[in-house]
Order: structure tokens, then C-alpha cells, then sequence
């Protein structure tokens, strides 16, 4: 059976050929697939033939694809399923694939969005306005090429800041504002979750008031110090965090400042 790391540099083909070795149900397989094959794609495309052959490509992938053929739907189904991935051609009936994508990111949704143009009629326009399009693809092209800016485009987002941030059994999820420690969630006030959301950040390095003032309160030059209301919220803070744990993570380093340690 070939080592996980054997399929990274493979072609679909391959992929496809090396996945039927493994024993169906694999759990290895499965873990794979849905880790670099499984993307929900959205295909705004209205030639029916090219969408179909399209879709047809991207399934054998593993991608779950949903066509839709006039600018309208493209853009209701945007707006009310959740999609790794839109893939948009300008040239559509109704809105364009231009017009659908700005419209969207003015909703402030930043999926990624690639744009299949054709080369005369406006390729200027995708490169030189900004439709909000992550990357673009000329027609005709290569099936291949579409597979390696779709993987691209879906990978870089996952690895974009990421947004839950964890220290022992303590997580901190920074889109959602929740914080858990040994999967309870912890309620915080904003404030506390500022500080928290520092803390973590320092990863072990120990924090001083000053820098709490200065970071979290936005108040360097103050005349009277921050020092007790900082006080007050470690204090709060720490008995949400530490309370009934064995384990103290939010420790006072005297004369110092604070660290947040697994
Ligand atoms: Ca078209």
C-alpha cells in the first residue's frame, strides 16, 4: 500500500489509479481524500457541453460540483450554500461573472473565485478592475490547469491565518470568539478575550502590564495605570480558565507580568 505521502505529487489519473490499490473503506484513503480531493465547487457556466464535461472532470476528483447555468442562480446559490470555491465565467445571460463576484464580496463573502474569460472580450476588465477575483483562467484551457488553480486556490485559503489557536487543552477560536478548554467553553467578556487571545499569541513568553495596556487597551501613554483594572480582568479571567482544572495555566510571574503555559 503506498504511504500517504506517496499520492501528494500525483495526477488525478494516478490518484485515481493508486486509490483503486488500496482496500475499499480504507480509512487512510478516505482521510486523503477529503483532505485534498474534496473541494464543494460552484460552476456559474452557461455552455451546457463545456459544463458538462467540466463537471464531469472535476467529480472523477472527487469534487462535489454544482453547475448552474444563467448569472442569477450562480449568484442565489452563492449567496445561500457554502462552497469552497466558485468558479464564474464572465460571459453569462443576466449578470456576469464580473458583476456576480463584486456583488458578492461587497456582502463581504471572500470564497475564493476564479473567472474563466475568453481572451478578447475582457480579459483588460478581470485584470485591470478589480472584480474581487482571486485568479483567472483564459478560454480554452487545459483541464489540467483548472485542477492546479483550484487546488491552489482552496489551499492557500486553508492556509491563511488560522483561526483557532490552541495551548494544551485550551482553544481559542478566533472567527467565532469561543474559547474552550478540555472541550467545556468558557464564556467570556470581549475584554477577557482580548487578553486571552494575547496571551496565547505570546506562546509562553511572559506578558507585562504595560504591554496588556499598550495591546490590548490601547492605552500606552496613560497618566494614571492600567495596572488594576488589568489586574482585575487576569483575576476574572483566571478563575474562568483555571477553576476545578488541575493544571493552573494563567500564572503571575512577580514583578514581571503574566504567561499563559499548557
Ligand atoms: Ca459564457
Amino acid at each position: 500500500m503506498p504511504h500517504r505521502s506517496e499520492f501528494e505529487n500525483l495526477s488525478s489519473d494516478e490518484f485515481t489509479r493508486a486509490a483503486d490499490t488500496l482496500p475499499i473503506g480504507s480509512t487512510r484513503l478516505r482521510g486523503h481524500s477529503a483532505e485534498i480531493n474534496s473541494v464543494r465547487i460552484l460552476l456559474v457556466e452557461d455552455e451546457t457541453k463545456l459544463a458538462e464535461s467540466l463537471k464531469t472532470g472535476l467529480e472523477d476528483d472527487l469534487h462535489t460540483v454544482t453547475v448552474a447555468s444563467t448569472g442569477e442562480e450562480g449568484f442565489f446559490l452563492a449567496q445561500t450554500q457554502s462552497f469552497d470555491i466558485w468558479v464564474l465565467d464572465v460571459m453569462l445571460p443576466g449578470r456576469d461573472g464580473i458583476e456576480i463576484l463584486s456583488n458578492l464580496r461587497r456582502l463581504g463573502d471572500r470564497t475564493p473565485g476564479l473567472l474563466l474569460t475568453s481572451r478578447d472580450s475582457v480579459e483588460d476588465r478581470v485584470h485591470g478592475l478589480d472584480s474581487g477575483a482571486d485568479d483567472y483562467l483564459v478560454k480554452p484551457f487545459a483541464f489540467s490547469e483548472l485542477q492546479a488553480r483550484i487546488r491552489a486556490l482552496v489551499r492557500g485559503r486553508s492556509s491563511e491565518a488560522p483561526s483557532i489557536l490552541k495551548l494544551g487543552d485550551l482553544e481559542l477560536d478566533q472567527f467565532r470568539h469561543a474559547v474552550t478548554r478540555d472541550g467545556k467553553s468558557i464564556d467570556l467578556t470581549p475584554r477577557e478575550f482580548e487578553v486571552l487571545e494575547y496571551l496565547m499569541l505570546q506562546q509562553g513568553q511572559v506578558v507585562s502590564r504595560e504591554m496588556l495596556g499598550r495591546e490590548v487597551w490601547k492605552e500606552g501613554a496613560r497618566h494614571t495605570p492600567l495596572d488594576n483594572v488589568i489586574d482585575v480582568h487576569i483575576a476574572r479571567l483566571r478563575r474562568k480558565l483555571d477553576d476545578g482544572c488541575e493544571r493552573k495555566m494563567l500564572q503571575t510571574v512577580r514583578g514581571v507580568g503574566f504567561v499563559l503555559r499548557p
